[in-house]
């Protein structure tokens, strides 16, 4: 077993519907933990470097809006293979099938505003995490 570092979004949707707490407490509640956390409003520029490898697809513009809309909340996660735990945690990305149970399948709006994000990989999880943080703002315990 590995801990593992995962970064995390709560999306403006569920932030708009006060899911931030309930949010964390199902994080939290599954044994994870919360290691760096804040709230911010992202620019066009940060919404579009940070989904670059959707540019081009016919939701790109769509999900870019969405995601400058309000206040989204980011943060580090960590926990014994947390990439792929809080992965399964939010369900498929498409709120249709996403398991019952499941972040997406409780909170999302639909396909877009689907109230979460989660790095699918320890690359993306890499990349994700210094996007938003500088490596003295996570806290060791
Ligand atoms: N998305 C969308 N339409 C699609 C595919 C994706 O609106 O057909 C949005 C959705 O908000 C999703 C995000 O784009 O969460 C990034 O898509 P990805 O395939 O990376 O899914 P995720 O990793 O978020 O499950």
């Amino acid at each position: 077993m590995t801990l593992e570092r995962t970064f995390s979004i709560v999306k403006p949707d569920a932030v708009e519907r006060n899911l931030i707490g309930a949010i964390y407490h199902r994080v939290e509640s599954a044994g994870m933990r919360i290691v760096a956390a804040k709230m911010l409003r992202l620019t066009k520029e940060q919404a579009e470097g940070f989904y670059a490898e959707h540019q081009g697809k016919p939701f790109f513009e769509k999900l870019v809006n969405f995601m400058m809309s309000g206040p989204i909340m980011v943060q580090v996660l960590e926990g014994e293979n947390a990439i792929a735990r809080y992965r399964e945690l939010m369900g498929k990305t498409n709120p249709e099938e996403a398991a019952c149970g499941t972040l997406r399948a409780d909170y999302a709006v639909n396909y877009t505003f689907n109230s979460v994000h989660g790095s699918d990989s320890p690359e993306s999880a890499a990349r994700e995490i210094s996007y938003f943080f500088a490596a003295e703002e996570l806290c060791d315990r």
